[in-house]
């Protein structure tokens, strides 16, 4: 290649870290200043360049330039700086960037199919530059996060989370392919403003939204064969339960909000047993919010109550309870309850208040999924305590103005006694003689390693099993150092060798159960999903 394509692609660009040799035999004399930089040189620069901007949106385009720019860089930087750059590169930064996407949006970074594409889906695809795809994740647009309806702008979102698919999970840059279906939007203030990159229509509903939908799975089978994988991410609930039943049984896919929270949360919970001693079916768990993330939790707790017991599932459930807006959901709501909520509705009076139903109930886990900020309060965490020696609380609701109840409020008003996760991050909290570290359910924690672990053994399909192994997976990575400090998750720092023995979980379990397709099975599968992961360090061109 010659000189100035070098410095033009983004896959191959080292800027000034190209050797004097590599500037001699690809042209490039003359097209650099003279300094020959490392890598490591590189990113301290950037480091220094994006802390030094005040407002998080900065950091965010300077982060998605440098994308666009030196992709290796780019990466080897989220690798070595996770902790402090996936706020930046995903929430609660990525929020804001879908918010205002019409007006800093620079190059499409993905592929866009919108309802004036029917008809023609598969040659849309095609047009996508890169051929050898493993991973779409595909949205459309209708929750983001927890800011609602964004449309069209919601591309930041698979763009994100395939950003950490290869800084967390090693998957191939090359090998992602972010996906947006354009079927217009709800939000007024986007359909009134000018910037507004997608249709200016209200979202398409019922056969109009279904066929779209399906030519759309047809099309990526058909393009990518039966091993692609993919990941719905940030559907409203009424399409994302719908979706995932009906083509969980014809294709290789995964709901991060659903499947992939259930696992982090179980995975935390399976973690905080070995803190309580005791079993999964030991505990009473209660919600509060009973959508994708909430039932879906409770779904896979139910389901490694039921594989590790003699109870059977229906039993299993049993032990949970759900509270949504209307209160307690039980069976005299049946014919109003969404399908979703139906295995949950259990025979009781019903209750309209959560503190009530801790009251009735007496849980010993507590897991906030409502999305509504402050709803644990100082009653409802002193209740929980005075049911339990160690009450567990989970605050899940993003981003952190939305937490049920901070980390300081969880140990201040527990005197110390709560376990405690939450969804957004904490900074550790003294009380007494003790610092407590909350552990942040991420799902960053598993769907990196479950991805690469579906992908590496040729999976083509995604059984239930396999979130389980996963959230056994991520449980086995949490250390003695970390429990003392009341962590329920290891920290990010190793992000890279968790996702490593995740995907090895996950794959052993898809080999155990027929699922895989790379045959022979590779013997030593940690060591294997390693040898499968991008390595964002510069090579050397001769
Ligand atoms: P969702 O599908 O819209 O579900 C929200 C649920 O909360 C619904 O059941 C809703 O009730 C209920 N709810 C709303 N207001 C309530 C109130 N005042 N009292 C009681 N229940 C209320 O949303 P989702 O995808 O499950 O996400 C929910 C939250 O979980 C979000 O904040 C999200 O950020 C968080 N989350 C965290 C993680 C993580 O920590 N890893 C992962 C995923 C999601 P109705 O059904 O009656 O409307
Ligand atoms: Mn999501």
């Amino acid at each position: 290649a010659s000189g100035h394509t070098l410095l033009r692609d983004p896959r191959l660009n080292k800027g000034l870290a190209f050797t004097e040799k590599e500037r001699e035999s690809h042209y490039l004399t003359g097209l650099l200043p003279p300094m020959i930089a490392s890598q490591e040189l590189q990113e301290k620069k950037v480091l220094h360049m994006l802390r030094q901007y005040e407002v998080p949106l900065q950091r965010y385009i300077a982060m998605i330039d440098l994308q666009e720019r030196n992709e290796r860089l780019f990466y080897k930087l989220l690798v070595d700086h996770v902790e402090e750059l996936l706020p930046v590169v995903y929430t609660p930064t990525v929020g804001e960037a879908c918010q205002k996407f019409g007006s800093i949006f620079h190059r499409p970074q993905g592929l866009y199919i919108s309802l004036k594409d029917k008809g023609k889906v598969l040659e849309v695809l095609k047009n996508w530059p890169e051929r050898n795809i493993q991973v779409i994740v595909v949205t459309d647009g209708e929750r983001i996060l927890g800011l609602g309806d964004l449309g069209c702008q919601g591309m930041g979102i698979p763009v994100g989370k395939l950003s950490l698919y290869t800084a967390l999970g090693g998957v191939r840059p090359s090998a992602c392919l972010p996906i947006t279906i354009d079927v217009g939007t709800n939000n007024e203030k986007l359909l009134n403003d000018e910037f507004y990159i997608g249709l200016k229509q209200n979202r398409a509903r019922g056969q109009e939204y279904d066929e779209l939908l399906e030519e759309f799975m047809t099309a990526v089978k058909r393009i990518y064969g039966e091993k692609i994988l993919v990941q719905f991410e940030d559907f409203a609930n009424h399409n994302a339960f719908t979706l995932l039943n009906k083509y969980r049984t014809t294709h290789l896919v995964f709901n991060d909000d659903i499947q992939g929270t259930a696992s982090v949360v179980l995975g935390g919970l399976l973690s905080a047993l070995k803190l309580l001693g005791g079993t999964l079916s030991d505990h009473t768990f209660l919600f509060l919010g009973a959508g994708e993330a909430g039932t879906g939790i409770a779904e896979l707790i139910a389901l490694q109550i039921s594989k590790k017991t003699d109870i059977a599932l229906e039993e299993a459930r049993k032990k949970i309870w759900l509270v949504d807006s209307k209160g307690l959901v039980v069976s005299a709501r049946k014919e109003s309850l969404q399908h979703f909520k139906q295995p949950w509705a259990h025979e009781r009076e019903p209750i309209n208040n959560l503190l009530d139903a801790i009251k009735e109930i007496k849980p010993s886990v507590l897991i906030g999924t409502s999305g509504v900020g402050g709803q644990f309060t100082q009653e409802v965490v002193e209740t929980m305590s005075s049911i339990n020696e160690k009450p567990l609380i989970m605050a899940l609701s993003n981003p952190t103005s939305q937490a049920e109840c901070t980390a300081e409020e969880a140990y201040t008003w527990s005197k110390g006694r709560a376990i405690f996760a939450s969804g957004s991050p904490f900074s550790p909290v003294t009380y007494g003689d003790n610092v407590f570290v909350p552990g942040q359910a991420n799902n960053a924690y598993i769907f990196p390693g479950f991805g690469l672990g579906l992908i590496m053994c040729g999976a083509t399909r995604v059984h239930d099993d396999l979130l389980l192994a996963a959230s056994e997976g991520l449980a086995a990575q949490v250390e003695e150092e970390d429990f003392a400090k009341g962590r329920l998750y290891p920290p990010y720092s190793c992000i890279r060798k968790i996702s490593a023995n995740i995907a090895a979980t996950v794959a052993d379990k898809a080999y155990e159960l027929g699922l895989a397709s790379l045959l022979p099975r590779p013997t030593d599968l940690v060591q294997f999903a390693e040898s499968c992961m991008y390595d964002p360090t510069y090579p050397n061109y001769r």
